[in-house]
């Protein structure tokens, strides 16, 4: 009687063990769609490419990037705050060559709208913390920021800090496979801010891509090589650059610019997707 009921245990425990084993190896990537994070007009888009461009205005967009996961969600950058979805006329900068930003659609309507719950959400990885990648990351208090060390620990000019000291967090030292399944890699691409980071991602019919983050803003800003006046360092920024196109090279990579609205517009917004 005894030997029977240890063998009843043994293949309880095997069968219950199977489907939790296979749940944690599904692999891959199978849907990215991109999420309408802000809108705004650049005053004067030299301050990223000096010398080219002096007292032109530009359109610039600011996209989220929410991707399907095997394993879960990841949220890539969270755009200016829901809060300027309120305003009238949107957020005046302070300096006028900078960007005045509107929200047509808040980031939690869009993922309401797509059935995605915050708590849903397993990651929120963010490029670098200036205000129009970082708005939203306390409406997703649970999820695991992946953040660089150098970012997280940057000094905050203001004096503040930029996320809760108790949200989760991951602090990166470089490049990082998120998955360990080469899916989607965290690439280290620091100048722009100290711990700035971009994204490879690999879908399997749309192919690689790298979402800049704002290791570039605009396309003739990539074209040209541009350093914006107020990166942390120049050097870095072109060593970042010249990583992208290597990146780009090997994994024959799109690459995708964050704030290039005339880029943006050519591509399908949520709820469309890519695969
Ligand atoms: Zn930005």
């Amino acid at each position: 009687m005894r030997k029977t009921g240890r063998c009843i245990a043994v293949a309880v425990a095997l069968v219950s063990y199977a489907p939790a084993a296979s749940a944690e190896t599904k692999t891959g990537v199978d849907k990215l769609y991109i999420l309408n994070c802000g809108e705004g007009v650049a005053g004067d888009i030299s301050r990223w490419s000096p010398g080219v461009n002096v007292g032109k205005s530009m359109d610039f967009a600011d996209n989220c990037y929410l991707i399907h996961h095997m394993q879960g969600w990841l949220l890539w950058d969270t755009g200016v705050t829901d809060a300027i979805a309120a305003m009238p006329d949107g957020q005046a900068p302070a300096d006028p060559r900078m960007t005045h930003w509107r929200r047509p659609k808040t980031l939690a309507s869009q993922l309401e709208a797509l059935g995605v719950k915050r708590g849903d959400i397993r990651y929120v990885a963010i490029s670098h913390t200036h205000p129009d990648h970082i708005g939203n990351v306390e409406q997703f208090p649970q999820a695991m920021l992946l953040v660089q060390k150098a970012e997280y620990e940057w000094p905050n000019p203001l004096g503040v800090g930029r996320f809760k000291p108790e949200h989760p967090v991951t602090k990166l030292e470089g490049d990082h496979d998120i998955f360990g399944d080469g899916s989607l890699i965290i690439i280290s691409t620091p100048g722009h801010t100290p711990g700035h980071q971009s994204l490879l991602v690999k879908l399997p019919n749309t192919g690689a891509l790298v979402l800049s983050g704002d290791a570039v803003h605009f396309k003739s800003n990539w074209e040209n090589r541009g350093v914006p006046s107020n990166n942390t360092d120049k050097d870095k920024t072109l060593a970042s650059m010249q990583r992208i196109a290597e990146v780009l090279a090997n994994e024959k990579a799109q690459l995708w610019i964050n704030h290039d609205k005339a880029q943006r517009d050519s591509l399908k917004m949520a709820p469309a997707f890519y695969d």
